[in-house]
């Protein structure tokens, strides 16, 4: 949702070609998974075209300073920085020609951000793996649900049951890849209910208009906005989530078609049409 992008390094002649080339897409929320930043582009000289034939990466590592650094090379035109989860991994992917140098400079100018972001994902909680049994909490709607399994059933469903108990009825000899597809599915259903009413409530106050939504499993962003197409996606992961915090998103998506980048006029709208927004913002780095 925020993005370090806003908060530009001190050498503002690398910025210089992102405003003219960025995509129209956001892509630059986050979720706990992989901090992501888009920094600039390849500075030297005119960028030409490159041939997409196939996205092959070229894998190599690299230590700057005290920092362990993964490098994909391969063929695309922005360099990217990311911390990954589970234990801060800083990767830097960039265009074919990138060279050692371009990546020395940008780790050392992020140093501070990486480390930052290092001691937060370590400190996050792991979450156990869920073998899908009963006992089990599962996480809606902000609170937990405890999961009773039901055998051999004649045939599989979700249902929830009470306000914090969730069934899942299984038939006989039931993969538990297929137990997780159906508690997916049971998620996804329950978002995708409730996307309708807070568009409804949004779209007249903001005067925006959604063209296209969807719910998607995303690893490293809570949501993102097409501005061009009016395409606005959302991380399944939010219906687990308070319901404050999927408004929140969603209010932050449609600002985009007002305003694609993060800067001083995104907070402004942000804070006319949710003056709370950086509480909620703050509320969903926390619960991740
Ligand atoms: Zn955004």
């Amino acid at each position: 949702m925020e993005t370090t992008v806003d908060t530009a390094p001190s050498d503002t002649r690398m910025w210089k070609g992102i405003s003219r080339k960025r995509t129209q897409t956001d892509r630059h929320d986050r979720s706990r998974a992989g901090q992501r930043v888009k920094i600039f582009q390849e500075v030297s000289g005119p960028i030409e075209p490159i041939p997409f034939i196939s996205m092959k990466v070229f894998r190599t590592n690299l230590v700057v300073g005290k920092l362990a650094v993964e490098v994909h090379r391969k063929p695309i035109r922005n360099l990217h920085l990311k911390v990954l989860p589970p234990d801060g991994q800083v990767l830097v992917s960039g265009p074919l020609r990138m060279n050692d140098r371009t990546i020395r400079e940008l780790v050392d100018e992020k140093e501070e951000w990486i480390r930052h972001h290092q001691d937060r994902i370590r400190k996050l909680p792991k979450t156990p793996k869920r073998t899908i049994t009963t006992g089990e909490m599962h996480p809606f709607l902000g609170k937990d649900l405890r999961l009773t399994v039901i055998e051999n059933a004649p045939r599989n469903y979700v249902e929830q049951s009470s306000s914090d108990e969730l069934l899942l009825h299984v038939k006989k000899g039931i993969t538990l890849a297929k137990k997780r597809a159906l508690l997916d599915g049971w998620y996804r259903a329950q978002m995708k209910a409730r996307i309708p009413a807070l568009l409804e409530k949004w779209e007249p106050v903001m005067k925006v208009a959604v063209k296209k939504w969807g719910v998607r499993k995303m690893t490293s962003r809570w949501g993102s906005c097409n501005t061009k197409t009016a395409r606005v996606s959302l991380n399944l992961e939010l219906v687990k989530k308070a319901p404050r915090l999927l408004e929140y998103v969603v209010v932050h998506e449609l600002t985009h078609l007002h305003e694609r980048g993060h800067g001083k006029r995104f907070q402004k709208l942000m804070d006319r049409f949710l003056p709370e927004w950086k509480k909620r913002r703050r509320e969903l780095d926390r619960k991740i």
